[in-house]
């Protein structure tokens, strides 16, 4: 029999972790959406639903969990993936962004051969909370000439208003609101 899936189900499918990985911060833990056959493949469907018209060439990931949806997503919309990754694992030429998180810095880099100017990017990642990651990845892709850039996340924290960080000219679409 098939399972019953709509967006009430991913939602409640999404695994709360209170104080991780510090006091205060409220973890939204996706593998418990991702390990249910029927909620996985229904997220992947709604996701490439809303971009199978944009005429999308490459499909940006960002490590690690934006790399699990991002694949299954380039491999529906006919696109090539791109991952954008932490400082070190990329073996070739890279451009590289810093950002600034709560306390500190961390950076995230991009091969220099990865996307062309003619491209038409999404960038995936699984959550949106404050906004910095998604930031320093919309700079890395500017360095390519590219003028068409879609935003997805399975799940926006909207309290967090991460969203009004992000660039106006850049299309921004997530999943699941909480
Ligand atoms: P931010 O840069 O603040 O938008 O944080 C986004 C990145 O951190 C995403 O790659 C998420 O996987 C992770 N993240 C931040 N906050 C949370 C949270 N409350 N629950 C799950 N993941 C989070």
């Amino acid at each position: 029999m098939t399972k019953f899936v709509d967006l009430d189900v991913v939602k409640k499918s999404i695994r709360n972790i209170p104080d991780f990985p510090k006091p205060g911060i409220h973890f939204k833990d996706v593998s418990t959406s991702y390990q249910d056959g029927a909620i996985f493949r229904f997220i992947a469907s709604e996701i490439y639903d809303h971009y199978k018209d944009a005429g999308i060439t490459k499909v940006i990931g960002i490590e690690s969990r934006g790399f699990i949806l991002g694949s299954v997503l380039a491999n529906q919309l006919n696109a090539g993936f791109i991952p954008i990754r932490k400082p070190g694992k990329l073996p070739a030429e890279i451009y590289s962004q810093s950002y600034e998180l709560e306390y500190g810095f961390d950076t995230l880099e991009i091969h220099q051969d990865a996307l062309n100017s003619d491209d038409i990017v999404l960038i995936h990642d699984d959550l949106l909370a404050t906004g910095g990651t998604i930031g320093a990845a919309i700079d890395l892709v500017r360095n390519f000439g590219i003028s068409k850039i879609y935003v997805n996340f399975f799940v926006e924290l909207d309290f967090l208003k991460g969203v009004e960080k992000i660039d106006s000219s850049v299309s921004v679409w997530s999943l699941v609101h909480f």
